[in-house]
């Protein structure tokens, strides 16, 4: 993606963004036009992407003073649970659970209701407050809306602070209003890109049946959550017509994914971004949205990179660890991330005190399956040990009864929920050891590592 200086002023409507090129930007004057309470135009949005690399930290910390009138210092820390894996009938083409896609992602079908809310207590206590339950599908029948609803009770009856935001695909007429009688808090369905380029990226559906499905999901009661992914080949004038759509849509958070280019797609070695670009991307985000969650997403370690922790003071909100088919970085580095910028965790009530605990609990079961421990407490009595009742298996990495349960050649498939993933496919990971544990990997990834550990394993999830 080419990244220009701004180019001399040209006249435009608001809310219009042609193909010409924007005036010149201060970012400092759009900060106080927007804390004035008059968000960004579109061109003022097209413009902020148009910024030179050398004025990257100015337009930060413009974006950062927005970002710190609406939410402070805190960030939202946010869990995915993945209920249901691959099998899609769509063919979204940046999606590795697609039609006709050959990634060799983890394939399950749901989970059962105690399975996900133990998959759901990890994410709390790692710091989540907010679960999103994923299901890949066109749309969700009743029964699977049913399904849901029961996980969603389940969760709350052991953790009712919890917010649970479900993504199921496209609803149909009163889906959204029985899932807000069982108490799911949001629904999310993504644009992902712009309307003019969706037929770029998916043929079995329409851009419109997306916006379709974010206006159900509002007007049955749930808080409605809807994003991007870029990257995708995308110009800078579609990624500012996106977020116009979602501003039309007034969806209360926006996570903006960054495509991860999984083999077996049709976007395998897409990368287009850049660090820079992509922070970019985010303060126009921020400046033409500035009250709404903005969620740091899939992706944000291959494409904003060294970047992420500056990315906190433009964004508000991030997922932690592992996402539905790929694996995050280790929840500890994003946890390190929120006490080293200096932030908190919503609904957290003392973050760094969390980061240490986690942190000491996963050190401690670190060094006893390396065996280089005796005596010491594993697992303990802190937030990773927790929700299992055994001793460590709440860490990332903790050798649960999957761990060497593989080795045996065989073919990657279908995987019942609960059983082992590893064992089904032949690709145990390396036990006695965390391979992206705490300073083990230099650099940062450039392709995704297929997730083969949390939700519809046995292994303990990267929470
Ligand atoms: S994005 Fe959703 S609808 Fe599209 S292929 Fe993936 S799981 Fe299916």
């Amino acid at each position: 993606m080419s990244v220009d200086n701004a180019s001399p002023a040209t006249s435009a409507e608001p809310g219009t963004v042609t193909s010409h090129s924007p005036a010149p930007i201060d970012p400092d004057a759009l900060a106080k036009q927007v804390l004035a309470g008059t968000p960004a135009t579109s061109e003022q949005g097209l413009a902020i992407l148009r910024t030179a690399d050398e004025d990257l930290l100015d337009v930060v910390a413009a974006a950062a003073r927005v970002r710190r009138k609406h939410f402070g210092m805190t960030v939202k820390v946010n869990y995915l649970v993945n209920l249901k894996s691959g099998l899609c009938p769509e063919d979204c083409g940046y999606c590795s659970q697609r039609l006709g896609s050959d990634t060799e992602i983890l394939k399950y079908s749901w989970l059962s209701t105690k399975d996900a809310t133990r998959q759901a207590t990890f994410g709390m206590e790692g710091g989540a407050g907010r679960v999103c339950l994923v299901a890949s599908g066109r749309g969700p029948s009743n029964r699977d809306i049913d399904r849901v609803g029961e996980i969603t009770k389940s969760i709350k009856d052991n953790n009712p602070q919890l917010e649970v935001c479900a993504c199921l695909g496209f609803l149909k007429d009163n889906q959204a209003e029985r899932l807000k009688e069982y108490g799911v808090d949001a629904y999310n369905h993504n644009l992902n890109t712009a309307e003019s380029n969706y037929e770029e990226i998916c043929s079995t559906h329409t851009f419109e049946q997306r916006t379709d499905t974010v206006k159900k999901a509002k007007a049955g009661g749930l808080s409605p959550c809807s994003g991007l992914i870029v990257g995708m080949g995308e110009s800078d004038e579609q990624v500012i017509e996106a977020i116009d759509s979602l501003r039309e849509l007034d969806s209360d958070s926006i996570p903006v994914n960054f495509l991860i280019p999984f083999e077996g797609t049709p976007m395998e070695g897409v990368h287009h971004l850049t660090p820079q670009h992509s922070m970019r991307i985010l303060a126009a985000v921020r400046f033409m949205c500035p009250d709404k969650e903005l969620r740091i997403a899939g992706g944000r370690e291959m494409h904003l990179r060294t970047l992420q922790p500056l990315s906190l003071h433009v964004a508000n909100s991030l997922f932690l660890g592992d996402y539905l088919t790929s694996e995050g970085q280790d929840a500890i580095a994003d946890l390190d991330m929120i006490v080293d910028g200096g932030f908190s965790i919503l609904g957290q009530e003392d973050t760094e005190a969390l980061r240490d605990q986690i942190l000491a609990s996963k050190n401690a079961h670190l060094a006893a399956v390396n065996g280089t421990q005796g005596g010491t407490e594993v697992g303990g009595t802190g937030p990773a040990g927790g929700a299992s009742g055994v001793a460590g298996a709440g860490l990332p990495c903790a050798g649960g009864a999957g761990a060497q349960a593989g080795g045996s050649a065989g073919q990657p498939g279908a995987i019942p929920a609960g059983t082992s993933a590893e064992a089904a496919n032949g690709t145990a990971p390396t036990s006695g050891g965390c391979p992206k544990s705490r300073g083990e990997v230099p650099g940062t990834p450039t392709v995704p590592v297929i997730r083969r550990r949390g939700a519809g394993t046995d292994l303990p999830p990267n929470a």
